[in-house]
């Protein structure tokens, strides 16, 4: 008798779905499932190149010399520092690699990483110039923004949406991140900058932070980020984040002083003398004891093992950095005048001047802007409408404003 012919797949009749092939043991696929079959296949492999695409190899990754190369191009000095963040960098990737293998059991830990050192001196600077080298999503935040949860400010939620938003909601990819929190010290439990109406010990924050560097699964509000569809928070795992973390911590030197009983003279004040420095340098030697003293809770600083302090700018620095970086203020000026037909050109004692005025600011290389910035404003205002002007050049009297700078007329 003549049984009534399926596909096996749809269950439809041959008489609707068409004329069946026949594969063994009876099963029959009609042409409308084999086309589903394609679909699917074409699918996966997409998929499949996509992640490979994505992929982090151990073979292309930035080596830590190649990091810090990097690094060399923008920020002078600072070596230490540099070299600590190429190497944790590089150890992040790897753990990421190693987590996607079957583990042998043997299971690297994440070092957070923190920077000490006075405002100015390039710590978040580095952390921004490293994110250029990354091939992980990266985001920067302010302690001081932070709150506990519940109070008016930013919940510490907040600075993993930042590192979501860089990840282009793929969570997935921002739980493979880094993320760079500046001013660590202005939530310790001494800090005078802390709010006492928000929070009265500076410890919750503490605990809410550590929370996260320590690794959780944190539930983020896409608040003004792009609408998650299915649920109100986005999950998110914390344990392979990397976190690098920076403060001033002025006065630090205090403490270390009192413990290890040498005199450090110059931290956070003016560096000038050879001696001075000598001292500065003496931070080299904080440790997480120091730390503690200052007012971070331990089991925070438990979580940061690297500790790595940035050197005082000196004036030299200051002139390297006016001229040398492949973005340097000067060069950045010179592209200004530039495109208004001028040559710029500072003499090196105008360098060394603009190096001298800042060094007494305070305020580490932050000051090299406000004064160019002062400098220059005159000359950008009336040079692009002045078509007969080919030069200007600064001396040291230009800068401190004893003369005018020099003009260069164009020959007519
Ligand atoms: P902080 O240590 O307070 O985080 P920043 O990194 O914000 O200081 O430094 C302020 C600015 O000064 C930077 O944007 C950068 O232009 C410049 N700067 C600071 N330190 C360096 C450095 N070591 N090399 C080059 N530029 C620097």
């Amino acid at each position: 008798m003549n049984k009534k012919e399926i596909c096996s797949f749809c269950k439809r009749p041959e008489s609707e779905a068409g004329p069946l092939i026949n594969g063994p043991d009876g099963v029959k696929i009609c042409a409308q499932c084999v086309e589903f079959c394609a679909m699917i296949f074409d699918n996966n492999e997409e998929e499949e190149q996509k992640s490979e695409g994505n992929a982090l190899k151990l073979s292309e990754l930035p080596k830590p010399e190649e990091i810090k190369k990097t690094l060399d191009e923008y920020v002078i000095g600072q070596d230490r520092a540099k070299i600590t963040l190429s190497v944790a960098v590089y150890n992040h990737y790897k753990r990421i690699l190693q987590k996607k293998k079957d583990s042998d059991g043997v299971e690297i830990q994440k070092s957070n990483v923190l920077l000490l050192g006075p405002t100015g001196v390039g710590k978040t600077y580095l952390a921004s110039t490293l994110a250029k080298t990354l091939k992980v999503p990266f985001a920067i935040s302010d302690a001081t923004t932070l709150t506990e949860a519940g109070y008016v400010g930013e919940d510490v939620e907040n600075i993993l949406l930042r590192l979501i938003q860089a990840a282009d909601f793929d969570v997935a990819r921002a739980e493979q991140g880094i993320i760079y929190i500046d001013e660590i010290d202005k939530i310790s439990r001494r800090s005078e900058n802390r709010s006492i109406t928000r929070d009265v010990s500076g410890e919750g924050v503490q605990q809410a932070l550590l929370k996260i560097l320590e690794g959780t699964v944190a539930n983020v509000p896409p608040q003004g980020g792009r609408k998650h569809p299915n649920q109100e928070f986005i999950k998110i795992d914390t344990s392979n984040i990397l976190f690098i973390c920076g403060g001033a911590f002025d006065g630090i030197s205090e403490i270390i002083e009192k413990r290890s009983g040498k005199q450090l003279i110059g931290y956070g004040a003016t560096v000038q003398t050879k001696a001075e420095k000598e001292a500065a340098g003496a931070l080299k030697n904080v440790e997480a004891h120091d730390l503690v003293k200052y007012g971070l809770i331990p089991e925070l600083v438990g979580r940061m093992p690297m500790i790595v302090s940035l050197d005082p700018l000196d004036e030299d620095a200051f002139c390297r950095i006016l001229s040398e970086p492949k973005n340097s203020l000067v060069k950045q000026y010179q592209k200004l005048f530039q495109m208004d037909g001028v040559t710029l050109e500072l003499k090196p004692d105008a360098i060394r001047e603009i190096a001298r005025l800042a060094k007494e600011r305070n305020t580490g290389a932050r000051g090299l802007r406000a004064i160019m910035e002062g400098l220059m404003l005159e000359y950008m205002y009336s040079t692009p409408t002045d078509e007969t002007i080919s030069k200007i050049t600064f001396t040291a009297e230009a800068v401190r404003g004893e003369k005018k700078a020099k003009i260069t007329k164009k020959k007519s």
